[in-house]
């Protein structure tokens, strides 16, 4: 790899690490967001022509992005679906092109120069909104308008000409401004090593992206794309943020050894990675995975889980173009992983629609939607809908080992009014003659602090319960999970979050009923040993997480760990831990 050195000044730059790993590569440059944007009036005669012009470059974009929706393969990202659409919905509110429109019939404006004022007039609009989710909102107006003056001006200079630049065997990394969700659906299909982009944060659509495909990223490199040049040696540090361009062969060599260190260690995790959940005191624990679309069952028995912890069903309804999914297809979905894992158990939780997910095309109206009519609420407000999801689960349940889990419960008249949509869903069944079992297991998750404070009063009417951290640590420390800027307060060692999930769990270890945490917390391995201690037994989370979460496991003494975390409880007002998750 010393050849690989050139000679040239070597730089250092520094952004957000945002998807961890290190790799080194050759970099190439991704243009399109400096667009050259074309500037001329244009005479009486031509307006027609123009406004047609623009019409026929915003229906390519909206074809585009439509056919990127409908041909995502199957293991793309999760994420990427929800993007695009709010791309689609943008590119396509009749709106956009009717001021645009107005802009070229009244100023005699070119299509390009409309679509930049009415973009920045837009942006500008959007920046200046309280609501921070809406704010981030303005990067999305300019990257749809981008791609629609981009359209207007060819086509080229799109990522899929990138792959023609990439060389075989030589590990590739993205340098841009940033990376639209259709962008990313074309760069993943090239196997792209790294990403950096000048600005985005943790919670950009590259980082969410970057982390889910297992890629490397540093988001918020400011000018990064100005001070790369094509084929420049990269190495990014997607843990500490670094970026080094044209490193000397001295730098490149303690990288190399730190990649190294790190693949080592990840075919070390993947070799033991179907080996048992067992302590090195011998107590069992259970892994299983987070799924969101049955596709995904069989990553998770690869990755050494032993059942699905979590399957939220909402992306089931998010996907259906056609409006809600019917009971038989909701039921060929669950059937369907249930038969894949045979006698394993699998959580399906019912629909939680109504803040983060919505249904395509539909945005809650709620003044405060992470407040508002979400998951049951929904669910049970919309009893037609709901009834025709537990029909397909009772109908599936005959295939293997079924546990209901109800989303957002928030009182015990909820739980009540479930059981008894349960009762007329086999009523319902039993009617029309199908074949359904209700042999299955409740359980509600524990997202709303009221109710894992009184979770003894809830585990006395179901047989287990599901902590989904994600909710309750937003709900206890008001911050919205989805407000970039009260990120940093999210914040999973709050002694009262510490309380509660060990509260939660020692409640379920004395009335002798299952307790699991299926928030992103369970999966981040530098929790394992506190759970432990504080005596989780059932974590579920990624598949891609399984194998490290295992191996903290395996290698943990948990009574000792245990006593530790207790002992630390009592000491310390809060718990600190070290970069391993050792309690210091
Ligand atoms: C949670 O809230 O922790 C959870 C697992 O549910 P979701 O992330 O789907 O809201
Ligand atoms: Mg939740």
């Amino acid at each position: 790899m010393e050849s690989l050195t050139t000679g040239k000044a070597t730089l250092l730059l520094k952004g957000k690490g945002v998807s961890k790993g290190v790799v080194i590569g050759r970099a190439i440059i991704v243009d399109e967001s400096d667009l050259e944007i074309p500037h001329y009036y244009l005479n009486a005669a031509q307006l027609d022509a123009e406004c047609e012009r623009l019409d026929r470059a915003i229906q390519a974009v909206y074809d585009e992005l439509d056919q990127l929706q409908r041909e995502l393969p199957q293991d793309a990202p999760k994420e990427l679906a929800p993007l695009l659409n709010v791309h689609s919905l943008l590119v396509s509110d009749p709106m956009l092109a009717q001021e645009c429109k107005v802009l070229i019939r009244d100023n005699a404006y070119n299509a390009e120069w409309a679509l930049s004022a009415q973009g920045q007039h837009l942006a500008h609009q959007f920046e200046a909104m309280d609501d921070a989710y809406l704010r981030e909102r303005a990067l999305d107006i300019r990257q749809v308008i981008e791609l629609v003056i981009n359209e207007l001006q060819g086509g080229g200079n799109k990522p899929m000409d990138l792959v023609s630049k990439i060389s075989e065997g030589v590990s590739t990394i993205v340098v841009a401004r940033d990376i639209t969700p259709a962008e990313m659906v074309k760069l993943r299909a090239a196997h792209f090593a790294g990403f950096i982009t000048d600005i985005g944060g943790p919670t950009s659509h590259t980082a969410i992206v970057a982390r889910s495909m297992g890629v490397p990223a540093v988001c918020g490199a400011t000018n990064a794309r100005h001070l790369i040049h094509d084929h420049d040696l990269i190495v990014i540090d997607g843990e500490s943020g670094d970026i080094v361009v044209n490193p000397s062969a001295e730098i490149l060599r303690f990288y190399q050894a730190k990649e190294e260190r790190l693949l080592e260690d990840r075919s070390q995790l993947w070799e033991n990675r179907l080996l048992p959940a067992m302590s090195l005191d011998e107590q069992a624990i259970t892994i299983l995975g987070n799924i969101e679309n049955p596709e995904e069952a069989g990553e998770v028995l690869a990755q050494g889980g032993q059942g699905i912890g979590l399957y939220r069903t909402e992306f089931l309804f998010m996907g259906n173009r056609e409006g809600l999914p019917s009971e038989d297809e909701q039921y060929e979905a669950y059937a369907s992983v249930l038969i894949q894992m045979q006698t394993k158990p699998v959580t399906i939780r019912t629909l939680d629609l109504g803040y983060d997910k919505n249904m395509q095309g539909e945005f809650s109206s709620a003044v405060n939607p992470a407040l508002g009519l979400r998951a049951v609420r929904y669910c049970l407000a919309q009893p037609e809908m709901f009834l025709s999801q537990l029909k397909a689960l009772l109908r599936a349940a005959r295939h293997g080992h079924l546990k209901i889990l109800i989303p957002m419960i928030a009182n015990h008249q909820e739980i009540v009014a479930v059981k008894n949509l349960l009762q007329e869903a086999a009523h319902r069944l039993r009617a029309e003659g199908k074949d359904f079992s209700e042999d299955y297991e409740l359980g509600v998750m524990i997202e709303i602090p009221a109710v894992a404070y009184v979770v003894d009063l809830i585990l006395a009417e179901v047989d287990f319960v599901s902590i989904g951290t994600n909710d309750l640590i937003q709900y206890m420390l008001a911050i919205d999970r989805i407000d970039s800027d009260v990120a940093h307060l999210f914040d999973p060692l709050h002694p009262a979050v510490v309380r509660m999930i060990a509260h939660v769990i020692d409640t379920g270890l004395s009335m002798n009923k299952p307790v699991s945490i299926c928030g992103e917390m369970a999966g981040d391995s530098l929790y394992t040993r506190l759970l432990l201690g504080l005596g989780l037994k059932e974590f579920s989370m990624s598949p891609k997480q399984i194998p490290e979460v295992k191996h903290i496991i395996r290698q943990s003494h948990i009574a000792q760990t245990r006593q530790r975390v207790m002992r630390s409880l009592k000491q310390h007002p809060r718990l600190e831990l070290d970069a391993h998750g050792f309690i210091v």
